[in-house]
C-alpha cells in the first residue's frame, strides 16, 4: 500500500532529483535533441513542488490531474504533453483514492503508459520514454500479480528501468527530435527514457519513506 503522503513524497522527490540531474539530462538532449530536456523537466516539477501543499487535501486522482495540468502548461516540448498525459490518465484511473493498493500502483503505471503511447504513438524500441515505462509497467503487473510486496516490486521496477535506459543506447530513434538524426541517433542514451527512470526511482524511494 502507498499512502497519499508517500505519493506527495514521490512528487517532492521528483523535483529534487530532476533538479540534481538537470544538467545531465540536458547534456543527453544536447547529443540527440535540442539541449533542453533537463531544463524542461526541472521547470515543470519545480512548479508541481510549489503547488503540493495546496493539493494535499485532494484525493490522489485529483493530485495527479493537477500535476498533469502543471506539466502540460510548463514543461513544453514533446515531453510536457507526454508526461502530462501520463499523470492525467493515471489521475483518471486513481480518481477518488486516498491510498494506493499494490494493484493500484500497477494500474496507475498502466494507465499512464497507455496514455503516453496513445498521445505520442511510440512503441517499445523507438528510443523514447516508452522504452522505460513499458517494461516497468509489465514487470510491476507481473510481480504484483504474483503477490510481491510493493516495495520489492518497485525495487525490481528500478532495475528494469535501468536496463531499459541502457537498451536505448544502440537504438535508432523513431519518434521525437532524435528521429531527425536517423542512424546518427545510435550510440546515445535517450533523455526521456532517463527522466522516466529517475521518476520510477523516486517512486521506489517514496515507497520506502
Ligand atoms: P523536445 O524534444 O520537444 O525538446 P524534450 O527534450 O523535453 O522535448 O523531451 C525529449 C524526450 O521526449 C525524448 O528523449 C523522448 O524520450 C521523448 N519523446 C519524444 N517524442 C516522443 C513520443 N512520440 N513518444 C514518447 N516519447 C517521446
Ligand atoms: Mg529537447
Ligand atoms: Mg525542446
Amino acid at each position: 500500500m502507498l499512502s497519499k503522503k508517500q505519493i506527495v513524497t514521490w512528487l517532492t522527490l521528483c523535483h529534487e532529483v530532476l533538479e540534481e540531474n538537470k544538467t545531465w539530462l540536458t547534456q543527453l538532449d544536447t547529443a540527440i535533441g535540442d539541449a533542453d530536456h533537463g531544463n524542461n523537466m526541472h521547470r515543470g516539477f519545480k512548479k508541481v513542488h510549489a503547488q503540493l501543499s495546496e493539493l494535499a487535501d485532494k484525493d490522489i486522482g485529483a493530485i495527479f490531474k493537477a500535476v498533469a495540468m502543471t506539466l502540460i502548461s510548463t514543461v513544453g516540448g514533446a515531453s510536457g504533453p507526454l508526461y502530462g498525459t501520463f499523470f492525467l490518465q493515471a489521475g483518471n484511473k486513481m480518481a477518488g483514492k486516498q491510498e494506493l493498493s499494490e494493484t493500484d500502483v500497477a494500474a496507475m503505471m498502466r494507465a499512464g503508459l497507455d496514455g503516453v503511447k496513445m498521445r505520442g504513438k511510440a512503441q517499445p524500441g523507438d528510443k523514447t520514454m516508452v522504452d522505460v515505462l513499458s517494461p516497468v509497467t509489465e514487470a510491476l503487473e507481473q510481480n504484483i500479480n504474483d503477490g510481491m510486496p510493493v516495495i520489492e516490486a518497485l525495487a525490481k521496477a528500478v532495475e528494469v528501468a535501468e536496463q531499459g535506459v541502457k537498451d536505448t543506447i544502440p537504438l535508432v530513434a523513431k519518434k521525437g527530435r532524435a528521429s531527425y538524426l536517423g542512424e546518427r541517433s545510435k550510440g546515445h542514451q535517450d533523455p526521456g527514457a532517463t527522466s522516466s527512470k529517475l521518476i520510477v526511482e523516486c517512486l521506489y524511494k517514496a515507497a520506502r519513506a
